[in-house]
């Protein structure tokens, strides 16, 4: 069974995306079967992965609200264990037509739920809010990772997430779990920059990723090539960040079994 990761921040272009992304290949590279979900009507982790969404009939919103078969919109990639299911600007919609339909904050979990057996992975790209499209996002969830960006203003708003994940577990999924959060966009030559991480490091309430994600060009060129860094600069800093936060990940799970 698949474990089922979010990737949460309601805060824009902290790099949820580019690690979900990321994280995904690397976890494929490592030899795990791996579907990444778009659940953002931006559709970045589409076209991260050279998927054009408006290309397409069909989208996360098929399966969410019209009720099609996930297996109907999973796609593979060009890594072999990469699956993805994408996203399109129709999602948008579906935040607004959810509010009136039964166990709206399910339909996420009962569409990963038909496929969950089939994979090592899930992980999750979630948009910029805390509306019912990242609530569908953590409800059909374990655990829960929360790109932080290494600047100031970086922990505002932080305390609105975990009030949200908070409510999420007294009501919806009790068994959501914070994997940790993760630091990213890292600049070492700035000052601010490390305050950021200590801070971080002494006060979030949940662990906190011993890799720090270093802000680096190549991870902000890859996507405009489709690629993952993997498969766009594997050397760069960027590239080892990642493959070490999919480390990560396995060991965890590795070591509570
Ligand atoms: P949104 O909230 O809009 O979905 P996001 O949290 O998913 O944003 P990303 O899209 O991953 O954030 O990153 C925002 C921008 O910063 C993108 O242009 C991305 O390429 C770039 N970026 C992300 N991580 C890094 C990094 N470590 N180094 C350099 N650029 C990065
Ligand atoms: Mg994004």
């Amino acid at each position: 069974m698949a474990k089922i990761v979010a990737f949460v921040n309601q805060k824009g272009g902290v790099g949820k995306t580019t690690s979900t992304i990321n994280v995904a290949r690397y976890l494929a590279d490592l030899g795990k079967k791996v579907l990444l979900v778009d659940l953002d009507p931006q559709g970045n982790a589409s076209s991260g992965l050279g998927i054009d969404p408006r290309g397409l009939e069909k989208n996360l919103y098929h399966a969410m609200i019209g009720g099609l078969s996930p297996k109907e919109i999973i796609l593979s990639t060009e890594t072999e264990g990469l699956h993805i299911i994408p996203a399109a600007q129709d999602l948008a919609g579906a935040e607004i037509e959810m509010v009136h339909i039964d166990a709206r904050e399910f339909r996420l979990y009962s569409v990963l739920r038909q496929v969950r057996s089939f994979y090592d992975y899930i992980l999750i790209d979630s948009p910029p809010s805390l509306g019912l499209l990242t609530v569908n996002g953590l409800v059909a969830s374990d655990e829960v990772v929360i790109p932080v960006q290494a600047e100031y203003y970086a922990l505002e708003g932080l305390s609105q997430l975990l009030g949200t994940i908070e409510l999420v577990r007294e009501r919806l999924q009790p068994n959501l779990k914070i994997m940790g959060a993760l630091v990213t966009l890292f600049d070492r030559r700035n000052r601010l920059a490390r305050q950021v991480v200590s801070e971080v490091q002494k006060h979030f309430p949940g662990p906190v990723f011993e890799t720090i994600v270093p802000r680096s060009v190549r991870l902000a060129e890859a996507p405009s090539y489709g690629k993952s860094i993997l498969d766009f600069d594997a050397f760069s800093k960027g590239a080892r960040a990642y493959k070490a936060v999919a480390k990560e990940i396995i060991a965890r799970e590795e070591a509570v079994q």
